[in-house]
């Protein structure tokens, strides 16, 4: 025990429940809740939804640590900087925080453990985001893990995770010395959210940030979307996921509490889910967690090739191109469903995400790069982990990827996944009018089904900006050259 107060930093974990950096803080004494907006420039900047979400979420944290007698601290700069600062001010006996696995953040954490213990500061660490941390779950040989499913077999076998921790009654809040309230401002002053203009709309319609938003969406997924799970997540004209994606990247939920609520709705009969939808969600969770595993493996997963033979491929440089795809209008509708949805909502539907990034980088023969960073500006679940490694995977430059020649045909993934065009209809209102028969192929209807649908091509709606046959075989070319050049099959 210690007489000083404590002090719990808040990163990537903004719940109360289930966050052992705050029961270990509180179970010190009294504590400051603090959260810093991290401007250092070793750190990738969060993209414009991701800051939206991000705003959304101190609000809702703040509001939650208020309602316990608390206060939520909110400072802006470089960690590095104030927190020896405050902890020195304040006097503060103890700092908890949740790991973290970007290189960035683990070598500001570890330069600032070493400093802060060796000023006489306790600092305790904790595991908040994952079942398994990276370096737990290991290859027979000991090392790292490249394939998914010895990978998940291996973390199985650790045991069931342990269980969540309750959100703590109450805050016992510290003095925070008048000295660095100066240091302190709103989350409205941090200025995360998009003003002129505010394009963030379709944000506030789909999504409720916060720890109460990421329970309900799990309290209705359990309810609602696990019965049929194993083949409802393929559905994009469905409501078949949990979306639980940016909750959890924000930590407003973590992966033991869904985990365990999954376990006693299935024991209680709360769901209607079979084992197997559980099974497969759970799974989900696995891919995730391989994600963080390959990131602390790969520091570099969002910026090089994790196969290093894709150094050498022959990336077209289509501006035009990756502009339409951003826009959605390449006149494919599926893509272009894809991409107005993640303009509109922030979010987009896994299996449109692998046909959209299979599109770009295959089709349009664009470095992958270029689709992760649009992705990080556009997702609200932009995640280090999650967006790097798929993007990686569907390129199959990446860990246990698909192979590059496995290219997603839009049309035919269009009419398996969204048979009737509903999703399509939704994000393409041009399209609303137009016979099931041709939605995802616009191009091959008769002049008068697209009159009477009220479309002209290449006026209301694009005309196909490459065509398929020709862009899969320039993609082919292009990784028949570069195994001819790496002498490699593996590539
Ligand atoms: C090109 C591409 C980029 C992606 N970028 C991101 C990203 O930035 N952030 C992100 O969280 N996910 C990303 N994904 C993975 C996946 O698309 C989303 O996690 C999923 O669509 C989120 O919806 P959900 O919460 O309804 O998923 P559910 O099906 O309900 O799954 C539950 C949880 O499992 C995890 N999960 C599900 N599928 C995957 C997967 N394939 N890989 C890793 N974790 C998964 C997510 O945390 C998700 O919230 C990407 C996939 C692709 C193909």
């Amino acid at each position: 025990m210690t007489q000083s107060p404590a002090l719990v930093w808040f990163r990537e974990d903004l719940r109360l429940s289930d966050n052992p950096a705050l029961t270990g803080a509180l179970d010190h004494g009294p504590s400051l809740c603090l959260y810093i907006f991290d401007t250092s420039p070793e750190r990738r900047a969060l993209g414009g939804a991701a800051r939206w979400w991000l705003s959304r979420s101190l609000m809702a944290l703040s509001t939650a640590i208020a309602a316990r007698g608390g206060e939520l601290l909110v400072m802006r700069g470089d960690p590095a900087e104030i927190l020896p600062r405050l902890v020195r001010d304040a006097g503060i006996g103890l700092v908890a925080w949740n790991r973290r696995y970007e290189a960035s953040a683990i070598a500001l954490d570890k330069a600032l453990k070493a400093e802060l213990v060796a000023s006489g500061v306790v600092v305790e660490s904790f595991n908040a985001a994952l079942l398994n941390e990276p370096w737990q779950v290991k290859s027979k040989a000991g090392g790292p893990m490249q394939v998914f499913t010895p990978y998940w077999r291996a973390a199985r076998e650790r045991g069931t995770p342990r269980p969540p921790l309750p959100a703590p009654e109450g805050i016992r809040q510290a003095k925070l010395p008048a000295t660095l309230r100066s240091m302190t401002l709103s989350i409205e002053e941090l200025g995360l959210e998009p003003r002129k203009p505010d394009w963030a709309g379709g944000l506030r319609a789909s999504w409720m940030p916060g720890e109460d938003g990421a329970q309900a969406r799990l309290a209705d997924f359990l309810d609602d979307g696990l019965a049929g799970y194993r083949t409802e997540r393929d559905r994009p004209d469905r409501p078949g996921t949990s979306r639980l994606s940016p909750h959890l990247r924000f930590g407003e939920i973590g992966p033991r509490q869904i985990w365990h609520t999954v376990q006693m709705a299935l024991e209680t009969g709360e769901t209607r889910g079979s084992p197997a939808d559980a099974e497969k969600f759970l799974s989900e969770l696995g891919w995730r967690e391989f994600s963080y595993h390959l990131l602390f493996h790969n520091p570099e997963l969002a910026t090089r090739n994790f196969n290093r033979r894709f150094d050498g491929f022959g990336w077209e440089q289509d501006a035009a191109g990756l502009a339409a795809w951003q826009r959605g209008l390449t006149g494919y509708p599926i893509v272009d469903a894809g991409m107005r949805e993640l303009w509109e909502t922030g979010w987009m539907h896994n299996r449109v995400r692998m046909v959209t990034a299979s599109f770009l980088i295959k089709h349009l023969l664009t470095d992958w790069r270029a689709g992760e960073a649009w992705f990080w500006d556009t997702l609200v679940d932009a995640d280090p982990a999650n967006n790097a490694a798929s993007w990686q995977w569907v390129a199959g430059s990446g860990a246990d990827a698909a192979p590059y020649f496995r290219i997603f045909n839009p049309v035919t993934q269009g009419e398996k996944f969204d048979p009737d065009g509903a999703y399509v209809r939704r994000f393409v209102p041009e399209l609303t009018k137009l016979d099931a028969k041709f939605i995802h192929k616009p191009w091959t209807a008769p002049q008068t089904v697209l009159r009477e649908a009220g479309i002209s091509l290449g006026e209301d709606y694009p005309r196909p900006i490459v065509d398929l046959d020709f862009g899969r075989r320039r993609a082919l070319a292009a990784l028949a050259e570069l195994r001819a050049e790496t002498g490699s099959e593996s590539a």
